[in-house]
């Protein structure tokens, strides 16, 4: 079972030949509307693959907030009670993709900075039976430091994403913090190790467990996901594919992995190839939800 605590945003993808220049007027290619946000990509990616989960998150009272609670519901995650926040507007993103599949993001977070303590602890329950609590920095770090809390009070595992990157992560969270998932300019912001080979790897988890964290798995976009846990470290190599829209591609890869990551870490290998197998499929397509693989497709 597992408990995503975060983000949901409502995407706009606008297709285009190239980045528009300041001042400059474009025809767009396409345009298109789906779900998405860390948190909610996450949670989407993690039942897809098969997990029980469970959404912990905040709406506006608006027409993409009923949006968003049709499709996380469509794909079986579960959101009640999800928080409802009259005063403010559901998470809105505009992702522009350029034809070599670059993309720039514009996320306005509405009612995801919202989002309280109260919240999360109306959801004690459901994170007391939760493997894994899953978080990231797209809504209050107040809900995530609360849900962190519970977990660790009911001896739940918990996975950090550090996304989008914060430079001072509280040291308590950290402590909080089971499994830590950065991408490379992440892991950059909070070690300040600039990565180019595995040596540099190894020193930033290496400084990563200094700060209390049990398990590291970096993400490397096409290179795949380097990880050290209980002394173990390597590199798990991606899928070769032809990536158009990366847009979500961490969310998928986490989601994944949190739906089949055993607890006392005896299957990390496994797990980050099925990590790096879901989201190989979801670069292949555009959008953040839409491109997310179901576990048939898996297997
Ligand atoms: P984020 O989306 O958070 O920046 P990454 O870019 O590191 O995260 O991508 C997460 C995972 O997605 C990678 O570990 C890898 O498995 C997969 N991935 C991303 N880009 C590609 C690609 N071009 N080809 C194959 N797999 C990819």
């Amino acid at each position: 079972k597992v408990t995503v605590i975060g983000s949901l945003n409502v995407d706009t993808t606008i297709k285009v030949k190239a980045m528009p220049k300041p001042g400059e007027t474009l025809h767009a290619k396409e345009v298109f509307n789906a779900g998405g946000g860390k948190g909610a990509n996450q949670a989407i990616a993690a039942a897809r693959s098969g997990a029980d989960t469970h959404f912990i998150g905040a709406l506006g009272n608006d027409s993409n907030g009923q949006y968003m609670q049709e499709l996380m519901r469509k794909d079986s995650v579960n959101i009640s009670p999800i928080a409802i926040k009259s005063k403010e507007r559901t998470g809105e993103a505009y992702i522009v993709v350029d034809e070599a599949g670059e993309n720039s993001i514009m996320v306005y977070a509405g009612a995801n900075m919202a989002l309280t303590p109260q919240d999360v602890q109306v959801s004690e329950q459901v994170i007391k039976a939760s493997d894994w609590v899953i978080s990231q920095f797209e809504s209050t770090t107040t809900a995530t430091e609360k849900g962190f809390e519970l977990a660790k009070q009911h001896g739940v595992k918990t996975i950090l994403n550090p996304a989008p990157a914060l430079e001072n992560i509280s040291a308590d969270l950290l402590a909080k913090t089971d499994v830590l998932i950065p991408n490379e300019t992440e892991t950059e912001i909070i070690t300040g190790i600039k990565i180019s080979d595995e040596a540099s790897l190894k020193q930033a988890t290496d400084k990563l467990h200094q700060l209390g964290v049990e398990a590291i798995i970096i993400t490397l976009g096409s290179k795949g996901a380097y990880y050290d846990v209980l002394g173990q470290s390597g590199l798990v190599d991606a899928f070769k594919v032809k990536a158009v829209d990366t847009t979500g591609a961490g969310d998928t890869f986490i989601g994944a992995l949190s739906s089949v990551l055993k607890t006392d870490f005896s299957n990390i290998e496994e797990a980050i190839r099925y990590g790096n197998k879901a989201s190989s499929l979801a670069v292949q397509q555009f959008g953040a939800q839409p491109s997310i693989p179901y576990k048939e497709q898996l297997n």
